[in-house]
């Protein structure tokens, strides 16, 4: 007679228990997957139920690409400051700061740990992620802008750091990036005479910019030009503008020049350059803000403006007179990380955000003070955190399950027409950026 193999017998008797055990492990996969997707719950009423599959169905994967139609805005965590990648709906993209602080972990009020790892500079994590991104759209960045002359924005400089291939400036930050990946122009608030309201070329960081821009200039025709507040086609759609009239890029701020809400015009709010100086006018003030707008959809964006001093100097509250002409948006990168001194409540009540971007790198990145503002202005508002120390959390105390994702990438995908769009949070630990939650679709108003 023949024998059946032992590992036979053990399959026959045992199957019914695999196939519940199967059945258990599947039940519990799909529970899982639940969990990392958060449904929006005021304005998805109208949102067709595919989004909500797909958005399920992408956890712990790359994150699909970028394709013809959507707009993509990508906050890159790496820990030492801000950076995001914007792909158009047309391909152009745009790449807003570039961090690299070079603060030590040390430091009085020390920042989170570096993303993904040590080893990866924050300019060549930025570069990594910008490569992998723009692929799929132009290939190159379109658009590279520094909103203010900080090393959270655009690299920090010191004599140890590493000089490009041709011997012209040191790598860090925007100038890594641009080392790695061609631009066609950029923008920053001062360019080309770097003497607002001080003079820059005293400071290595800003000369070592400038050479950078020389280069780039001479190695593959980069142009460089001064960001215009009230303009609203110095950022246009660069590959295929007629098919997509709906999307519009409004310069609002620079230099304390404020759009005024009518044409292009715009005016200068600040005192006279003396007066600057001897009030010890903070760069934070004189960032480049703009306002991205795809169908319903839109966008603010305003680098580290702030209120700080405004109790003795009034025109220190930059906000103020911004909040003006500023209306309602979906997504908002809040001012100045988040912190205390910014993003206050008059701005707020004017911008009503639905969604909060706060690109955290400081232990006292956001503030709950601040964030409760943010609630204050739009109570079913969803702030999100690229970043957030195990000290900070501790101060928000129960509010703290009111942030929705305390660490990682976060990516706005808006659908093609600018209807609607979904939160993606992405793992930062590595350089795969594997989808760790999703949230949405929200409803563009
Ligand atoms: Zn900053």
């Amino acid at each position: 007679m023949k024998q059946i193999p032992n590992s036979m017998k053990n399959f026959s008797w045992s199957l019914p228990f695999n196939l519940l055990l199967f059945k258990m492990i599947g039940g519990l996969a799909i529970l899982l997957i639940l969990s990392c997707v958060e449904r929006e719950d005021n304005s998805s009423r109208n949102i067709n139920d595919e989004d909500i599959v797909l958005a399920k169905s992408i956890i712990g994967k790359t994150l699909p690409p970028w394709e013809e139609g959507y707009l993509d805005i990508h906050a890159i965590n790496t820990g030492r400051g801000e950076s995001t990648l914007l792909i158009f709906p047309d391909g152009t993209t745009m790449l807003v700061d570039a961090a690299g602080s070079l603060i030590s972990p040390l430091h009085e009020i020390p920042p989170p740990a570096q993303k993904p790892n040590n080893m990866v500079s924050p300019g060549l994590a930025i570069t990594n992620y910008a490569k992998h991104f723009v692929k799929p759209a132009s290939n190159k960045l379109n658009y590279l802008m520094v909103s203010h002359f900080h090393s959270d924005h655009m690299g920090g400089y010191s004599d140890d750091l590493p000089m490009d291939p041709s011997g012209s400036f040191r790598m860090s930050g925007i100038t890594e990036v641009g080392a790695n990946i061609n631009f066609d122009i950029i923008f920053d608030r001062d360019y080309p005479t770097y003497n607002y309201p001080i003079n820059h070329f005293s400071n290595p960081m800003m000369v070592n910019y400038i050479n950078f821009l020389n280069w780039a200039k001479t190695a593959y025709g980069a142009k460089a030009e001064r960001f215009v507040a009230g303009k609203n086609d110095q950022i246009v759609l660069k590959r295929n503008p007629s098919k997509y009239p709906n999307f519009k890029v409004q310069n609002l701020i620079s230099n304390g020049i404020i759009w005024t809400g009518i044409g292009t015009e715009a005016k200068n709010v600040l005192p006279s350059v003396e007066d600057l100086v001897i009030g010890k006018a903070p760069e934070n003030i004189f960032s480049i803000g703009l306002e991205l707008s795809y169908g319903k959809f839109n966008y603010f964006t305003a680098g580290d403006l702030q209120y700080n001093g405004r109790s003795d100097h009034a025109w220190k509250d930059i906000e103020a007179p911004l909040s003006k002409i500023v209306n309602p948006v979906d997504v908002m990168k809040s001012n100045h990380h988040g912190t205390a001194n910014c993003n206050g409540d008059v701005l707020l009540g004017k911008l009503i955000p639905k969604v909060v971007l706060s690109h955290s790198w400081r232990d006292v990145h956001p503030n709950p003070e601040t964030v409760t503002r943010m609630f204050a202005a739009n109570s079913a508002s969803h702030v999100f955190t690229t970043n957030m120390t195990e000290a900070n959390k501790a101060r928000f105390g129960s509010d703290l399950t009111k942030i929705k994702s305390m660490q990682g990438h976060i990516v706005v995908r808006v659908k093609p027409g600018g209807a609607s769009y979904t939160v993606y949070v992405l793992d930062d630990s590595n350089q795969e950026y594997n989808v760790v939650k999703t949230f949405g679709p929200y409803q563009a108003n």
